[in-house]
């Protein structure tokens, strides 16, 4: 009985450990992911730029997602496809249990921003054509390529987790992410790793360098009277009358908003031609802020400033809400832990071509001529007084999740951003090697919440008793709104036949730029 007893003890005491004897460490863990990962350089760089030359914009992201789910299924992912009513959106999930880890990057291009790779100067590769001048084609070969490197890891060593990934669909109209908060797809996720193009290497916590604003975006209707302009004016109301009168009063408020405000507008329809009085006319706003209660303030505004537009005018006014973005905040826990990650793997060793091509394009465009980034940047305490910025929907996810946002470095410094000096990289070795960088950090730090699970526990403390200790998260949308897929349609089918001219083929091609008869790099003769 004695002996029984003992051999139990020795069982169960031995149990916890022996499938964790088949597991290397973190650290062999850690360096055999940096080589699967330099393993698959040829599947990233592919990857890069197949997106790339399918230049899609929001919502029409239809050949990259039908790309990136054959893919994915191909290599044994689950995937569901138009999830939360949008047609390009989807999820795909590999593994059983927790942690769930998701990777999330957005896979949408530029209106107009059409480039050809590797060349310092504007040469669109379909004139007028959108293009990928924000590098929103880098973010799935990062993520793709780490979930594979785990993937494989999971299986040799079966190590408990779900990875899951999501596309960032029509980021650049914010128009998605909230979507899916909404619809619950991060109920059960316990931390997400969004990664996201930039010029250098770079993590950060809270709410970073204090340059993030939220937002909510909004077209307003105004519906007049149609008329001969000339023969019988008095029987028409003026839609674009309405128009002009609420961009008039927007700006008489804007002396009175606090700095950190940020609005502006594009107006979609100002009437069709001069001799009829317009009877449909329309605005769309983005309104910033840094917190929740003032951009929904700025909301309210624009939309009491729309209706005495339409009062003063004789005609009335509708609005639908096209997007909106918490102001992201990111979680100290996870960011110190990519932190050692992004400074292990360290900046992609340039050569001289690559930092030609950066220099003749600051140089081209006026910019500060600095080449490439060499060194990672550290991880900075938050910014005392941030003033706000750009946006991005992935706000809405920090603040329902543990959240970071990983800064890769595949572009060049000191570009305006949104058109196409952006694109010059972007299917070049920079974009190739930045886009490896990015996926051994995501891939270690997802090991790093795999093999520990105290750093979960911790991520969630930091979430719960500093980040939402104050701050409740509400979302901007109504249960009505409803995502806007019809948006780009046009657009894009204007352009389509063209670009399809220039997809990008692997079966014929090592690289785009091969394909596209690019030397690379081509800069001016005297540069
Ligand atoms: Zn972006």
């Amino acid at each position: 009985m004695q002996k029984r007893f003992s051999a139990l003890v020795l069982f169960l005491l031995l149990a916890p450990i022996l499938p964790a004897q088949n597991t290397p460490s973190l650290d062999a863990l850690k360096r055999e992911a940096v080589e699967e990962t330099d393993k698959l350089q040829t599947f990233t760089q592919q990857m890069v730029d197949q997106i790339f030359s399918y230049s899609e914009l929001g919502f029409q992201e239809f050949e990259t997602s039908r790309y990136v789910t054959g893919i994915l299924e191909k290599n044994g992912f689950k995937v569901e496809k138009g999830i939360a009513g949008i047609p390009t959106a989807w999820v795909a999930s590999y593994g059983n249990g927790k942690p769930i880890i998701a990777f999330i990057t957005d896979e949408d291009c530029i209106p107009r921003a059409s480039q050809k790779p590797g060349v310092a100067y504007h040469e669109p590769i379909v004139e007028g054509a959108p293009g990928h001048g924000e590098g929103h084609n880098s973010g799935m070969a990062v993520n793709v390529t780490a979930a594979l490197v785990l993937k494989k890891q999971m299986e040799k060593y079966h190590l408990s987790g779900t990875i899951r990934i999501f596309p960032g669909i029509a980021e650049e109209l914010v128009a998605t992410k909230a979507f899916y908060v909404r619809a619950g797809y991060f109920k059960d996720v316990d931390l997400v790793l969004g990664s996201h193009v930039s010029n250098e290497f770079s993590t950060s916590y809270s709410t970073g360098k204090g340059n993030w604003s939220g937002l909510v975006s909004i077209q307003y209707f105004f519906h007049g009277k149609a008329a001969h302009a000339a023969v019988a004016p008095w029987e028409g109301r003026s839609a674009l009358d309405a128009v002009e009168l609420m961009d008039t009063a927007w700006d008489f408020n804007r002396e009175h908003f606090r700095l950190s405000q940020r609005s502006h507008r594009v107006i979609i329809n100002g009437g069709d031609q001069p001799n009829v009085v317009p009877s449909e006319a329309a605005v769309w706003y983005y309104f910033r802020e840094l917190d929740y209660p003032h951009i929904k303030s700025l909301y309210e505004l624009g939309n009491t400033v729309a209706e005495s537009a339409a009062k003063s005018t004789g005609t009335t006014v509708d609005h639908k809400l096209v997007g909106s973005a918490w102001p992201p905040f990111l979680n100290k826990v996870i960011a110190e832990t990519q932190q050692k990650n992004i400074e292990a793997v360290g900046m992609p060793a340039w050569t001289d071509a690559d930092q030609a091509l950066a220099k003749a394009l600051q140089k081209e465009i006026g910019a500060k001529v600095e080449g490439l980034k060499q060194k990672v940047e550290p991880l900075n305490d938050p910014a005392k007084d941030p003033m706000g910025g750009g946006s991005d929907d992935i706000g809405d996810i920090s603040w329902n999740v543990p959240m970071v946002y990983l800064m890769f470095p595949a572009n060049i410094p000191n570009l305006p951003g949104h058109s196409w000096p952006n694109a010059v990289a972007m299917a070049t070795p920079i974009a190739h090697k930045g886009s490896n960088a990015g996926a051994k950090v995501q891939a270690l730090t997802a090991l790093d919440f795999l093999l520990r699970p105290e750093l979960v526990t911790q991520a969630w403390d930091y979430f719960h008793n500093v980040q939402t200790k104050d701050v409740h998260y509400e979302a901007f949308l109504s249960p009505d709104d409803k995502p806007a897929i019809e948006f780009n349609k046009e657009k894009m089918q204007e352009f389509l036949p063209d670009l399809k001219k220039f997809y990008y083929d692997p079966s014929r091609y090592k690289t785009y730029l091969e394909q596209l008869g690019i030397t690379y790099p081509t800069v001016h003769a005297n540069p």
